[in-house]
């Protein structure tokens, strides 16, 4: 199950949105903590103005050797009370040196309670800073162009998180600075941190599963069509190849796949029908002369009587053996080319020589048929071929423009030498080929109607083209036909010259089309 489209779709689904929601909580969870922490450090400045306001620090009289903290309010005004007991709470007031001074009582507040150090109780369990530490915190503070208070975050006893303000405030004569340091707890600003992680980290794994389930059925959805239409495929098998996928007309990917699946499928129905066509035809061709030779051999035995018409029926018999045999002979090698058990033996080749012989071995029939066969060949033409193919090639067309041209025709065989190719040109002027039939030519047993005269041993095989198309491709040229009906008809080859690879030789024109 873990290796199904639907449990990777649903995990990667579910894998892409826990990372989502990670990276969104981690994001927002940082800003929520900035913002928390500067409305701390908003909050504590406030203070610290208002520290400003109520204290004072001075001698209480003119002999006293220190200066006292006096923190001068209207203890009548609750608001006043609360905002400096407020301040108060945490706070640390040394001098300079780090010394922690002591509180003064104002005069004619009514104060209660002996003045002490001006250190709060919740600053003391946090830790008094050590004096050196206060030291240069001062001196960084004096410096001028530096920042004017200096920020720091502390712990106490039980681990409660405490955000300290420090800084300098001048004695009132200003004449000593003094470090004061103002603090707020960070409990409610943990507490709110601490509060969203907690939900936000029971989400996850609810969101998790529910993108889980989502994802499990919209997969589920997506790949049904897919289903159905491998189940549709499953029906087409070798006999029933006229069956197609219905498409869903929503013109989407899988749409597109079932056209193109349909498209294969119409593919392999017309090569399973060229297949059927093949062996009916190759079974027609061989039951043609197999009725002719027992046709031959009954007359022989029930009819013939003098030794005349025996020996005519003896020769008409071996005349349709040797039929058979060619046909045979012809349809085992084209099968052993198109198996790719034809290895070609490819040498270095003077096409000029190979045309040159074998239209010196053609006049004799041209001759015989009135037919003027000339060649107009260049000095020298050389390709990477396979001589006997090449030559069979050649011959194929020759023969063909003899055997379809009548007397006074002309055939001519011209070669074109170029630096990428070799065009071998075989014209002539004889019935031509209707263009409607042009398209088969190449086709195995093709012959276009009313080509031939009744079957006979004149009538081609119609196997010549196929293997002249078969060579073609072999050598990696292509085959071009211009034909005339009634003027003549010029199949044009091209071949790439030698040292030149079949890709990189530029051929225009339409390639013949293979059966
Ligand atoms: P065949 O053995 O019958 O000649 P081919 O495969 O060589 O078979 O040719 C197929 C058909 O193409 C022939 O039957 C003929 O009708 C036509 N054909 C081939 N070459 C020519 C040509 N030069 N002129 C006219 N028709 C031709």
């Amino acid at each position: 199950m873990t290796r199904g489209l639907r449990f990777r779709l649903t995990a990667s689904y579910a894998l892409f949105f826990a990372v989502l929601l990670i990276g969104v909580a981690v994001l927002f969870r940082a800003r929520l903590e900035s913002t928390l922490n500067s409305q701390v450090r908003e909050t504590l400045n406030e203070q610290w103005a208002a520290m400003k306001g109520y204290l004072r620090i001075e001698k209480e009289h003119e002999k006293d050797p220190d200066e006292k903290a006096f923190w001068y309010h209207d203890t009548e005004d609750p608001d006043e009370v609360t905002i400096v007991l407020n301040i108060k709470l945490i706070s640390l007031i040394t001098d300079a040196n780090g010394k922690v001074i002591t509180e003064g009582e104002v005069p004619d507040q009514n104060k209660a309670g002996a003045p002490g150090p001006a250190v709060s109780a919740t600053y003391e369990d946090i830790g008094i800073d050590p004096p050196a530490q206060i030291q240069a915190r001062v001196a960084a503070l004096l410096k001028p162009n530096t920042a004017k208070s200096f920020w720091t975050e502390r712990r106490n006893s039980e681990g409660g998180r405490f955000m300290i303000r420090g800084g300098v405030v001048w004695d009132q004569r200003h004449r000593l600075p003094y470090y004061v340091a103002l603090g707020m707890p960070l409990t409610r600003y943990t507490n709110i941190l601490r509060g969203y992680t907690w939900i936000y980290a029971g989400m996850i794994p609810a969101a998790l599963i529910l993108s889980l389930l989502l994802g499990w059925i919209m997969a589920g959805r997506a790949l049904t069509p897919v289903v159905a239409v491998a189940q549709a495929a499953q029906r087409i098998s070798g006999s029933n190849l006229s069956l197609r996928i219905p498409t869903r007309q929503s013109g989407d990917e899988l749409d597109y796949l079932v056209l193109t699946f349909n498209r294969m499928i119409e593919r392999l129905e017309s090569s399973f029908q060229q297949m059927k066509q093949f062996s009916a035809d190759v079974s027609h061709e061989l039951r043609t002369p197999i009725t002719a030779i027992r046709g031959q051999l009954e007359v022989a035995l029930f009819t013939a009587k003098t030794t005349e018409q025996y020996r005519e029926a003896m020769f008409n018999a071996l005349q349709d053996t040797d039929r058979l045999s060619q046909i045979v002979r012809a349809l085992l090698l084209l099968s052993q080319a198109e198996s790719g058990q034809l290895v070609l033996q490819k040498s270095r080749l003077d096409l000029c020589e190979v045309a040159r012989d074998l239209v010196e071995q053609f006049q004799i029939p041209a001759e015989a048929a009135g037919v003027c066969l000339t060649a107009d060949l260049p000095a020298a033409c050389a390709v990477n071929g396979d001589r006997v193919q090449v030559e069979r090639m050649i011959s194929n067309l020759l023969s063909n423009a003899l055997k379809f041209t009548p007397e006074g025709g002309q055939v001519w065989v011209r070669l074109k030498p170029s630096a990428e190719r070799v065009e071998i040109v075989v014209e002539d002027t004889g019935r031509g080929i209707p263009t409607e039939y042009l398209p088969h030519i190449f086709d195995r047993f093709y012959r276009v109607p009313g080509s031939g005269t009744a079957p006979g041993p004149e009538q081609g095989l119609g196997l010549g083209l196929s293997f002249v198309a078969w060579i073609v491709k072999a050598h990696g040229g292509k085959i071009e036909v211009d034909s005339t009906p009634g003027a003549g008809t010029r199949f044009t080859v091209k071949l790439p010259a030698e040292g030149v690879s079949a890709e990189t030789m530029e051929l225009t024109g339409q390639p013949a089309t293979l059966a």
